[in-house]
């Protein structure tokens, strides 16, 4: 895969122009709670209404303990319109709880154990290790990651979980904490899921865009 190098670069240099992920604004602020609650908040969920949302819910409460304490119903409010905002909020409790109880309040900093939170899959947890944590142990794909991994031609696979092992396969690890961020921001402002932007696309020349059928 002679063009991971020159694609990153190139996707590196325009990053400055896209409308950065809401995960990665908030994990910014170096909290892992946010970052995982954050991403549990996105799953299905287009990033303008989890920003809003995840506003809407820390201003009210960042912690653990805090959010224990606020009924569902009152969780169900601040988070719609956020897919399954029911299950969420539900979850997100959950999750407070177990970790108050087996976690003395903080967030695993290690995948296995955040994999054993209810809720929890690779993907959130691989971003709440990656930008939450600043440890980069794995890619997290989810499916920005999965579709322009498989047009680029890096991986031809079915599901994110499988492109995530291929892609650990092939890219170099100096490029795995970054991958996920500048592929997210691209997926979202240039290679669209429904009819991608070829003709605007900064790396056109390196994409034999696989599976690509409308584009403009
Ligand atoms: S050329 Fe098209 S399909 Fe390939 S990365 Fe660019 S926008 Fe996506």
């Amino acid at each position: 895969m002679q063009n991971i190098d020159a694609v990153i670069k190139i996707l590196k240099a325009n990053y400055k122009t896209f409308k950065k992920p809401v995960v990665t604004e908030i994990s910014e602020e170096r909290n892992p709670f946010k970052v995982l609650i954050s991403c549990l908040l996105s799953l299905r969920t287009r990033d303008e209404v989890t920003g809003k949302a995840s506003e809407r819910l820390f201003n009210i409460a960042d912690k653990p303990e805090e959010l224990l304490k606020l009924s569902n119903k009152k969780i169900e409010s601040l988070i719609y319109p956020v897919s399954f905002y029911k299950v969420k909020a539900k979850r997100i409790k959950e999750i407070c709880n177990i970790l108050i109880n087996n976690y003395a309040s903080k967030v695993p900093d290690s995948l296995e154990e955040l994999l054993k939170l209810k809720g929890v899959g690779r993907k959130t947890a691989g971003i709440t290790m990656t930008y939450g944590f600043n440890k980069t142990v794995s890619i997290p794909t989810d499916s920005h990651v999965h579709i322009l991994s498989n047009r680029l031609g890096w991986v031809k696979t079915k599901a994110p979980n499988e492109t995530e092992q291929e892609l650990m396969k092939i890219v170099p690890k100096k490029y795995w904490h970054d991958l996920n961020d500048l592929f997210v921001a691209f997926g979202q402002n240039i290679c669209l899921s429904v009819s991608p932007l070829c003709s605007k696309c900064p790396i056109n020349k390196y994409c034999p865009k696989k599976g690509v059928v409308n584009s403009r």
